[in-house]
């Protein structure tokens, strides 16, 4: 059963900092009356009370008004660490709705338009819409990944043409340079590419790594184009010029070397782990993927955010034996991971695919032996968390943002009730999410 209608939703203006977009000060206090509220490992049952869209102590008088809950499951919203969507106002609304149908409030867009964010801008970080951060255009090489793909789309639309002609001049192409990415070739470009990076402002730098061990071979092979990324003497200059201008530097990684440079650049987080995406790979190059123990220990120590877009590996639609073998390494990899403690979140690399979303973190708790309580915590705690570190989300207490999902049963008893969401609140206002086909 539908919450009643909690509070008008408020009229709030585009925020540049979504954690201004706060409920005004009603002075209201609401309980929510006798769920289950997820604390972490378990559901506790109990009341919630929210004012000014956040979670408040008990109140010594009695609350304005009470949504009776009837014992429902509580968990807070999911967030997605890696995605390139919404970017531009086309199908906005229907991408909104489906991250919000899906739980997911917060979303981490490594790698979109600056005008598709633009577009967007007045109607993202409300109350009432999903709460997005973006990368802007990625920094690449000429000739590179993603510019191939997105020259690719604009002149055939569709990402990897089959045909090589085609593909080569999709790499040649400069039309979306200064939207949809950046290039850079050389030391002596660096202070172009920064002055145009500091027109935006948003919080992220992404920077790709492609094989970068490999890059002078794969540059002479013309049937290798779009499949390279950044020379490793630019990283770390790169690297340290986000930080000059207050952006995290998250780093398209391919192999364990591209690791192993991402760390020595001082990257701040992994948008994949090594041999998410190989399709095919021989075995005799196997090992490239494969990460050393001290490079997972020192990964695992440093807090960095690991985002493994296994969801998107399982969703390959090839199964052969070499790619078995790959899948193999890469989930050594995660397991690596987590057993140096590395800080491994979700992130499905679409789109706007309800299906990966989900089945990201699902596979994610599975090649680490997680329980259900771990997948929430993964989903609904760690993540959100990365997305936006300066806010308090994620934990159903006091201080807290009041933003929350119903469940029709229990998730610990069975994991697709994190599926089964009634009821969506964010900042104390019920969102109105029309149902999907
Ligand atoms: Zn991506």
């Amino acid at each position: 059963m539908p919450l009643v209608a909690l509070l008008l939703v408020p009229t709030v203006h585009a925020a540049a900092q979504p954690t201004r977009a706060i409920a005004p000060d009603t002075g209201r206090v609401i309980e929510f009356r006798n769920a289950q509220w997820f604390d972490g490992t378990r559901f506790v049952a109990g009341s919630r009370f929210v004012r000014n869209g956040r979670f408040v102590a008990p109140p010594t008088s009695r609350p304005d008004s009470v949504v009776p809950m009837r014992g429902q499951f509580v968990v807070p919203p999911y967030g997605d660490a890696h995605t390139h969507s919404p970017d531009g106002a086309f199908n906005f609304a229907s991408i909104r709705d489906l991250y919000l149908r899906s739980g997911v409030f917060y979303v981490q867009v490594l790698g979109n338009s600056r005008s598709g964010r633009r577009e967007l801008l007045s109607q993202l970080n409300t109350p009432t819409s999903i709460d997005v951060v973006y990368a802007n255009t990625p920094v690449t090489a000429y000739g590179g990944h993603p510019q191939l793909l997105y020259e690719a789309l604009g002149l055939y639309r569709m990402p990897f043409p089959p045909d090589p002609a085609q593909r080569l001049t999709a790499a040649r192409s400069r039309a979306r340079e200064g939207d949809v990415y950046l290039t850079l070739d050389s030391l002596p470009q660096l202070p172009e590419v920064v002055r145009r990076l500091r027109r935006d402002t948003v919080p992220i730098l992404k920077v790709m790594l492609l094989d970068t061990e490999h890059r002078r071979t794969i540059l002479t092979d013309s049937s290798r184009a779009g499949g390279y990324g950044l020379s490793a003497d630019v990283v770390r200059p790169l690297v340290d010029s986000a930080h000059a201008m207050g952006r995290k530097a998250w780093a398209h990684v391919e192999t364990a070397f591209d690791a192993q440079l991402a760390m020595d650049a001082g990257i701040d987080g992994f948008a994949h782990v090594p041999g998410y995406g190989v399709a095919d790979a021989a075995d005799s190059t196997l090992d490239r993927y494969r990460l050393p123990e001290p490079l997972a220990r020192r990964i695992g120590a440093s807090g960095i955010p690991v985002v493994t877009t296994i969801g998107l590996a399982r969703g390959a639609a090839r199964d052969t034996a070499s790619q078995r073998r790959v899948r193999t390494v890469f989930e050594a990899n995660i397991r690596l991971l987590q057993r140096y403690g590395a800080r491994l979140i979700t992130g499905s690399d679409t789109y706007s695919d309800t299906e990966i979303i989900v089945r990201d973190a699902t596979a994610l708790v599975d090649v680490m032996g997680g329980d259900a309580a771990s997948l929430i915590r993964m989903r609904a705690v760690t993540t959100p968390q990365s997305i936006f570190p300066g806010r308090r989300i994620g934990l159903l207490r006091a201080g807290y943002e009041a933003s929350f999902l119903t469940l029709g049963c229990d998730p610990l008893v069975r994991r697709e009730c994190l599926l089964d969401i009634r009821d969506r609140v964010k900042q104390g206002v019920q969102l109105r999410v029309p149902p999907g086909e």
